[in-house]
């Protein structure tokens, strides 16, 4: 697999002879004000150019886009994309407002329900190991899934530095007694809000509790 950012959450994946293009921002440099409340309000995004021509983007297998925010699924890519595409979407709603922009190939992945998520991670999961799905399905303790959509306490958040706050994630992340360590995005100071700045947290928790239990 051939993983290659474009800009923002855009991606290219390259997978088995097939093309990916994923959550694309496709607008000029500067076109959308920048998002209020955050320390770089002031500046417009996206805050860099596409590196490539915007039609380079056209020639592509398929599009996902995992959910409709604007940094994610904008007014240049609704408006330029060929229709014809197919375009992947986490579930029903968001699917219909991509038809609404005239895609006639919008797949919604949640409507596959529990046991069709299951059988499609089990055929990915056997690829990407380069193994027979019946020998997964052998070694198979059990599996669980979870709509955050349909989920009402689910509602969705990350952290921000407020005023005088820069420090506070090195507050957050002191462990308590040697005993208790914290992970997580609050925790890293330097890519606060984001997968990114979660899993270095976790890295860095699980190597402090690593010196504890082996000084
Ligand atoms: C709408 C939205 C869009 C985003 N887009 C992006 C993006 O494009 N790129 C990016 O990098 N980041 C993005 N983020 C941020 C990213 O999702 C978070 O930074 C990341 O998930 C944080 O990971 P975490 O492990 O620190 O916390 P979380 O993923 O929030 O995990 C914390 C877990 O703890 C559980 N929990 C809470 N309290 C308890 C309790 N008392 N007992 C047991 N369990 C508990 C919660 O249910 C949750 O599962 C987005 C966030 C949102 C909300």
């Amino acid at each position: 697999m051939q993983i290659t950012q474009i800009r923002n959450a855009t991606l290219l994946v390259d997978y088995a002879g097939k093309t990916l293009l994923v959550d694309p921002l496709l607008a000029e440099r500067g076109a959308y004000p920048g998002f209020a409340g955050t320390a770089n309000s002031h500046l417009a995004n996206p805050l860099v150019d596409l590196p490539m021509p915007l039609a380079a983007l056209f020639d592509v297998d398929a599009v996902l886009v995992t959910h409709l925010h604007l940094d994610h699924w904008d007014e240049t890519a609704r408006r330029t994309l060929p229709r014809a595409l197919p375009v992947f979407a986490q579930n029903e709603a968001d699917a219909q407002s991509i038809r609404a922009d005239g895609f006639t190939d919008v797949r919604p992945l949640a409507a596959h329900g529990d046991t069709g998520m299951i059988d499609r991670a089990l055929d990915s999961m056997a690829r990407v190991f380069g193994t027979r799905r019946a020998q997964l399905e052998r070694m198979l303790v059990g599996t669980w899934t979870h709509d955050w959509q349909r989920d009402p306490f689910s509602r969705g958040a990350y952290s921000y530095a407020g005023v005088g706050g820069v420090d506070a994630h090195k507050e957050l992340a002191k462990p308590l007694q040697s005993t208790l360590f914290f992970a997580g995005e609050a925790t890293n100071g330097e890519q606060t809000g984001t997968v990114a700045g979660a899993i270095v947290s976790g890295r860095r928790a699980a190597a402090e509790v690593r010196r504890r239990i082996k000084p």
